[in-house]
This record gives structure tokens, C-alpha cells and sequence, in this order.
């Protein structure tokens, strides 16, 4: 049976509980161990692909085609392993199964209730398919002391009493935060949220606590003393200069060695933190920076493009640079603006995006791009702006749009649905598939001879989708008779996944999300080549 590891927070959001998770996930794995990693998190919307990235972030998509939390992308970077549908579950899905099977009389006429209906359901959740790992490493959103997480936090002490202790373990993450006017360090909130805590029958095995600067062992000794942890389990974490330094710092305080020892078992291998740090080294010390720009709606927001960033950085690190993103919002982005806004950028990435609101500065800055040989990589939306540009600007069809902007205008970007015409379906696929994103993993067939086709150095790929619209590939001739190859197709030759422009040093756009498959010890080749075609421009 696997062990389950259950991942708390306390005091604030926003520790770094998702990193801390993705962090052991590593370190366990490197010892020789099968890891999972799952969240739990306690809103009520059925799963994050209906959230404003304002709201929540990113939504990352499995290749499954889950749409989730952006933590799971953290998993997936730093373990490795790709995450699955069932990794992934929010109190909105726990509570619209149980519904389910109650208006279907699969309570057999008994009062349905928090406890035990919905914690039991939880319960099942944590332990579904997971018969092949080692560890499970579950997550819970938001802090504890919250309304919404109450279920989800008593769900995990039964569980813990159902499996037995000795399999069973809670890591607790805290803010130990210092104090400048006094010049000291308070262990109070700590010691109050875990007071918290075990008011809801859970006694932390290993407390994290996370903080500006490193934590003297006498306020060590006292959250140990106070929180009933012993002091080797109580593990500091301080803050550290990069992301990918963090399973460095947690195996330097024995996160991995402390949850071994708890359940009595010995590392498989011998452990390897070569590749961070390397990559540590190569982030810190690389001189070269290099200027990218990143148009659109939500670049305010740290988070909305969380893998997208990621996926830069890790194109830099393959090329031995640092990207400085320069963020434009699409929003406020004047058509005038765009020389100025674009001077000493190497790069131009319009990711995804829903929406007609900010499109007109997007199309003048491909445009830009285009014609000043600027590299140029568009991602989904992006994509669509691009074939919206090149159609108005090069194929002079001026009023050509997307249907996704309403009624009006030629739309050579539309619901697959709405190539429908008397009845008869005239392109797309027999599926209908407006209404619906088309999500997850779908695969591309790649042009001979393409640069798309010498970047990815295959034939074929398959890559993660979330859209609803799609170019119409009735265009198709008359765009590449004009220099924008549509260099990958999906294997029915019906929908445009990738389109790249002849006499361009490098202006790629796709269909899909690479960035979710990005990951620093494998960065994605599209980055990579993006990055280092954007190096190379003067
Ligand atoms: N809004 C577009 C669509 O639904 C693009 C979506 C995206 O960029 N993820 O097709």
C-alpha cells in the first residue's frame, strides 16, 4: 500500500506549499520511490477552467485534458510525471457527485451529510488509483482554520485513523516571519496555527517553516516544544534565490531524510541533485539577458501565465541567458505605442487569450513583428491573431475575424460547427465540437522540410489543447501561396495546428500549449529554438 503524505498550510496562502510538495515529489523519486502528487482544493467552482486567470492564475491542462490548478504544474516541472485528471479535486466535484448519486436514490433513503457522505467521497479520491506508488503526496488548498477547507481537513484525519499512523503523515507549512523594527523572529502564529490545527484531531509529524532568513536553533527548540514536533522535524525553510533551488535547500534540511525515517524506510538509490544545481548555477550566473515581450490581457497578474514564464526561463537556460519579460497589457496597448514598446525586444510571444478586448494592438504588434523580422512565437490565441493579421494585411481580406468576436466580418476563425452549411457538414471533423474546448493531448502531423519539423526533429507530436475555435482550413492555399506555411495539420488534414512564415528568421504559432509541457530539466524545444532565434537577432 502507498504511504500518503498530507501537505497543510497555516498563517497565510501563498507559502510555497505546492513547490514544497513538487520538492519532496523530487527528492522521494530520486531516492528510488514511485510519487503521485494530488490537490485538494476547497472552492466550489467543479474544476478552474471556468475561473478568470484574475481570480485563480493560470489553469493548467493534463494531457488527459483536466483543466486545474496551477500547482499541478509545479508537480509536473519538478517531478517529472505527467499529472492525470484524477490528481485534481475541488470541493464543487466532491459535492456534485455525491448530488449525483443522491438524485439517483444511491443513498438507499438515508440522510446525506457532510460526515460521512462527502468525507467519504474525499477519502475515495485520495486513494484511487494508486496501488503502483510509493508515496501520494496530497496537497490541501487554502489554510487551515478556513470554512472551506473543513471537510477536507477532517477527511484526512480519518484517513490517517483508517490507513494507521505508520502510514499516514502531515506536514504542516508555516510563516515564521521576522520582525525588522524589533529585529526578531515570531514563532507565535506558528504555534497558534497549529493549535488550529490539532483543534481538528490533526498533530503535525513534520512542521516547515518558511522565512526571510534562517531561524536560530533556540526558535526552532521553541516551535518543537510548543507544537509537540520534534526538533528534527522542525525544518526551516528560507527563501531562496530561485525556484529550482528550493529541492537543494529542502534535502540540505533533511525534508526527504525526516519523512524516510517517519515511516521506517531506507532510500532505494543513492539521491541526485546534480541537475538543480546546475541549473541553479547557470540561472545565478548567466551574464547574457535577453528581452521578451509578452502581450496580453493578464500580464498584471504574476500567475496568469505561470507556465509560460516557466517555460521561457527554462528556453534560457538551454540558452545560457536569462529572458527578461517585458509585459505589455494588450488592453491599453496603443497602436502608436508599438515601436516604442517593442524597442530592444528580442521576442515576441502572444499567448492564450479569450476575448475581443485588447486583439487590435495584439494584431498590429504581429504585424510589427512580421514585417521588422522580429522573432514572433504565438500560442493558441495567439495563433489566431496571427492568422487574423497575415489575412487582413497580406491577403487583403480586410474585415477577416473570429467568430469567438460575434457576428460580422469574414470569420476565417471559427467553431468547426459553424462550417456547417445547409445541414451538410463542410469541413472540420463528423464531431461536433463547438460548445466544448477541445482539450488535452491531441496529435500534429509535421510538413516535411519545416522548421517546425527540424525543432521538434519528428514526424509527428502530440501536444495539449484548450480552445473552442479553430482556423478554417479552406484558407489554406491561399495563405501558404503567400508565404504562411501551414506546416502542421492534425492527421485528418481538417484542423491547422501550426502555421510558420518562409523568409522569417523565426515566426511560429501553434494551436496548442507547448509551455505545459515545458520543464527545466526538459526544457520544451519550441522555447528553446524561440530563444535562441530571439539571442541571435541584433
Ligand atoms: N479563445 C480562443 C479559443 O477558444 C483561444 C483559447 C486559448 O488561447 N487558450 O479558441
Amino acid at each position: 500500500m502507498a504511504r500518503f503524505i498530507f501537505v497543510t498550510g497555516g498563517v497565510v496562502s501563498s507559502l510555497g506549499k505546492g513547490l514544497s510538495s513538487a520538492s519532496l515529489a523530487y527528492l522521494l523519486q530520486s531516492r528510488g520511490f514511485n510519487v503521485r502528487l494530488r490537490k485538494l482544493d476547497p472552492y466550489l467552482n467543479v474544476d478552474p477552467g471556468t475561473m478568470s486567470p484574475f481570480q485563480h492564475g493560470e489553469v493548467f491542462v493534463t494531457d488527459d485534458g483536466a483543466e486545474t490548478d496551477l500547482d499541478l504544474g509545479h508537480y509536473e516541472r519538478f517531478s517529472g510525471i505527467s499529472a492525470k485528471k484524477s490528481d485534481n479535486i475541488t470541493t464543487g466535484k466532491i459535492y456534485s457527485d455525491v448530488l449525483r448519486k443522491e438524485r439517483k436514490g444511491g443513498y438507499l433513503g438515508k440522510t446525506v451529510q457532510v460526515i460521512p457522505h462527502i468525507t467519504d467521497r474525499i477519502k475515495d479520491f485520495i486513494k484511487s488509483d494508486t496501488s503502483k506508488e510509493d508515496f501520494v503526496i496530497c496537497e490541501i488548498g487554502g489554510i487551515v482554520g478556513d470554512i472551506e477547507s473543513l471537510p477536507f481537513v477532517e477527511a484526512i484525519r480519518q484517513f490517517s485513523n483508517d490507513v494507521g499512523k505508520k502510514n499516514a503523515l502531515f506536514i504542516h507549512l508555516t510563516l515564521v516571519p521576522y520582525l525588522k523594527a524589533s529585529d526578531e523572529i515570531k514563532t507565535k502564529p506558528t504555534q497558534h496555527s497549529v493549535k488550529e490545527l490539532r483543534s481538528l484531531g490533526i498533530q503535525p509529524d513534520i512542521i516547515i517553516c518558511r522565512s526571510e532568513r534562517p531561524i536560530p536553533l533556540e526558535h526552532r527548540k521553541k516551535i518543537s516544544l510548543f507544537c509537540n514536533v520534534g526538533i528534527e522535524n522542525v525544518i526551516q525553510t528560507v527563501d531562496v534565490k530561485t525556484i529550482y533551488e528550493a529541492p537543494i535547500s529542502f534535502n540540505r534540511e533533511n525534508l526527504d531524510k525526516q519523512v524516510l525515517e517517519y515511516f521506517k524506510m531506507k532510500s532505494k538509490k543513492k539521491i541526485n541533485l546534480n541537475p538543480w544545481k546546475k541549473i541553479t548555477k547557470t540561472i545565478l550566473n548567466t551574464k547574457k539577458t535577453i528581452n521578451i515581450a509578452i502581450i496580453g490581457k493578464y500580464v498584471e497578474l504574476k500567475d496568469a501565465y505561470k507556465s509560460l514564464d516557466e517555460a521561457l526561463t527554462h528556453g534560457g537556460i538551454d540558452n545560457n541567458s536569462k529572458i527578461n519579460l517585458v509585459r505589455i497589457d494588450s488592453e491599453n496597448l496603443k497602436i502608436s505605442e508599438i515601436k516604442k514598446k517593442l524597442q530592444g525586444v528580442s521576442g515576441v510571444l502572444i499567448p492564450g487569450g479569450f476575448g475581443k478586448r485588447g486583439t487590435e494592438g495584439k494584431i498590429e504588434a504581429i504585424k510589427y513583428a512580421r514585417e521588422k523580422k522580429i522573432p514572433f512565437f504565438g500560442i493558441c490565441f495567439g495563433m489566431q491573431m496571427a492568422i487574423i493579421e497575415f489575412a487582413r494585411n497580406k491577403l487583403n481580406i480586410k474585415k477577416a475575424t473570429s467568430s469567438e468576436f460575434g457576428l460580422g466580418g469574414i470569420p476565417i476563425i471559427g467553431l468547426i460547427s459553424e462550417w456547417n452549411k445547409d445541414g451538410k457538414l463542410i469541413k472540420g471533423t463528423d464531431k461536433d465540437l463547438g460548445g466544448t474546448m477541445r482539450l488535452g493531448l491531441y496529435e500534429a502531423k509535421l510538413k516535411e522540410n519545416s522548421l517546425i519539423r527540424k525543432i521538434y526533429k519528428s514526424k509527428s507530436i502530440q501536444e495539449r489543447h484548450r480552445h473552442r475555435y479553430e482556423v478554417n482550413i479552406d484558407y489554406k492555399d491561399q495563405f501558404e501561396k503567400n508565404g504562411l506555411i501551414f506546416s502542421g495539420l492534425s492527421p485528418d488534414k481538417k484542423l491547422p495546428e501550426i502555421i510558420e512564415l518562409k523568409n522569417h528568421p523565426w515566426f511560429i504559432a501553434v494551436q496548442f500549449h507547448p509551455e505545459f509541457k515545458s520543464r527545466p530539466l526538459a526544457p520544451h524545444p519550441l522555447f528553446s529554438s524561440f530563444i535562441k532565434a530571439a539571442k541571435n537577432h541584433r
